[in-house]
């Protein structure tokens, strides 16, 4: 029998699902019992033309509706996506393993939220008039045309949602192309658009691996690109966009610092790194992964670090009760347990987990190191995975430095008491998504990115609308034109 998550098509194009068998076949692991549950196809150039050109073709009359009817069309999907959550829900838990407790609450409706924000925003999308005496320029905002975007297998549904709302909402059209890993959410999205109301070849969808990627960037009829992926990924797709001097926005990795000063609550402290190190298990790229704890509560602070993490529930992800799940993939457990090994060869100290778990699927345990010095591998490289390292600090000015002290720039956390002391250790640490007495929030309406190797550009918030429109300037002059011969 037919697994409930195995999509109608590969494709989802000019608002219907498309097949072309002839794709080189992509099997959809279930990560939390490793079987197959479902197969799609990498699309063949035929089928990267086929959207490519409904989308381009598509976008000059979406662009020409008013702001107030795409807008609604946004909203209505986000309702629909409402309605659905649950269903939507537990696609995102096969697709991704995530537990449903997480998916219920932070994907779908996530993407509902970017859907009713950016469709609320998209009548208001205008110009400005600048007199010039009797002349006068006036400027409109205008689509940039046809948008590329390509997402990591973290957040499946919510990456497609935070670059298609804000894109449809200008007057884009999108060709969207998922990770391999998780090719099952977004054409989902894709649906609900249609049902919505949107006209057909608006938001578009196809599976495959980088080199679908690379065709998507390098043809010369897309105008923007925005990946959510790894830094070395993002190297590579931001160079070859330059090539067609296209826009992009890059939301790549991190290696984030959490600063916790002596006053700080302990156990609010310890939830921020608990949510900022194992929510999805890890593989969230602004997770807080280098977390600095003041020598005054480090034992303190993890002796109540570890008793909390000993309250992990692995298990089934279609559990409500489960709350960690299993890695998103064999390889990428075996990266992670590759970091944990490198960790103990290094010296830092595990206080707890530091294995794979024993039972079925891709789990590792929750695992925290202590000790960890700043030249460790664990913590310089994104691991992607369930592994905090903590870190040890006298003073604030030592830490600052020491938290800069990366290639990566993408969020930076501090839990203190003082609030002086807070605003300016945010104010000097070079990320673009901060938190203070907290950690890991992503409402929509806050902008979100990274500065440095983390990425550039910003999703969400007003801010991701100049990332998906241009300014047009139009001077009128209203007397006769003086020339010089
Ligand atoms: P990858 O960089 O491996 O892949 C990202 C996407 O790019 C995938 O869809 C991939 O396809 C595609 N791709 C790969 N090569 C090319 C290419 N040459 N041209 C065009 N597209 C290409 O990232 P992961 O999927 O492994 O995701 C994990 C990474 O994403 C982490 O580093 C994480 O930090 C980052 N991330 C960043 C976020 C942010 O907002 N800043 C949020 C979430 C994750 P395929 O995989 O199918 O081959």
């Amino acid at each position: 029998m037919t697994h409930p998550a195995q999509p109608k098509a590969s494709h989802f194009i000019n608002g219907e699902y498309v097949e072309d068998t002839a794709g080189t076949p992509i099997p959809v692991i279930y990560a939390a019992t490793g079987e197959q549950i479902a197969t799609v196809h990498a699309a063949t150039p035929a089928i990267v033309e086929q959207a490519l050109s409904t989308a381009k073709e598509a976008q000059k009359a979406w662009a020409k509706m008013t702001g107030t009817e795409r807008g609604r069309i946004l909203r209505r999907a986000a309702d629909i996506m409402r309605e659905r959550n649950h269903d939507l829900s537990v696609l995102e838990t096969y697709d991704t393993g995530k537990p449903l407790q997480e998916t219920l609450v932070a994907d779908a409706t996530s993407g509902a939220d970017a859907l009713e924000y950016f469709g609320g925003l998209a009548a208001s999308l205008t110009g400005e008039h600048i007199p010039l005496g009797e002349d006068w320029v006036y400027t409109k905002r205008e689509a940039l045309g046809l948008c590329v975007g390509i997402g990591a297998w973290n957040y499946p549904t919510q990456i497609a949602c935070w670059k298609g709302a804000p894109a449809l909402a200008c007057g884009n059209a999108m060709v969207f192309k998922p990770s391999e890993t998780t090719p099952l959410c977004a054409l989902k999205v894709a649906e609900i658009l249609i049902e919505a109301g949107a006209p057909a070849g608006v938001f578009n969808v196809v599976q495959g691996m980088g080199e679908v990627g690379g065709a998507l960037v390098t043809d010369p009829r897309v105008d923007k690109v925005s990946l959510t992926g790894s830094v070395p990924t993002g190297k590579k797709v931001y160079a070859a966009a330059a090539e067609g001097m296209k826009h992009v926005t890059m939301e790549l990795g991190g290696k984030s610092p959490l600063i916790i000063f002596d006053d700080a609550d302990i156990d609010n402290a310890v939830g921020g790194a608990i949510n900022g190190n194992f929510y999805s298990s890890g593989q969230v790229c602004s997770n807080g992964t280098r977390v600095f704890v003041q020598k005054g509560i480090k034992e303190k602070f993890l002796a109540r670090l570890a008793e909390r993490t000993g309250n992990a529930i692995l298990g089934d992800p279609m559990d409500e009760a489960t709350s960690f799940g299993p890695m998103v993939t064999e390889n990428q457990m075996n990266i992670v347990l590759g970091y944990i090994e490198k960790g103990k060869e290094e010296g830092a100290r595990l206080i707890c987990g530091g294995k794979r778990a024993d039972m079925d699927g891709y789990f590792i345990e929750p695992t925290v190191f202590a000790d960890v010095t700043d030249d460790m591998t664990i913590a310089r490289e994104e691991i992607f995975g369930p592994v905090m390292s903590v870190l040890d600090f006298d003073t604030e000015e030592e830490v600052v430095a020491r938290a800069n002290d990366t290639e990566f720039g993408l969020s930076a956390g501090v839990f203190t008491k003082d609030f002086t002391r807070a605003h300016r250790v945010i104010g000097n640490l070079e990320a673009g998504s901060c938190f203070i007495n907290s950690y890991n929030d992503a409402p929509v309406e806050a902008p979100f990115g990274g500065v440095k190797a983390s990425g550039v550009g910003r999703e969400n918030s007003k801010e991701a609308i100049k990332h998906f429109s241009q300014v047009k300037s139009v001077y009128v002059r209203m007397g006769d034109v003086e020339a010089a011969f």
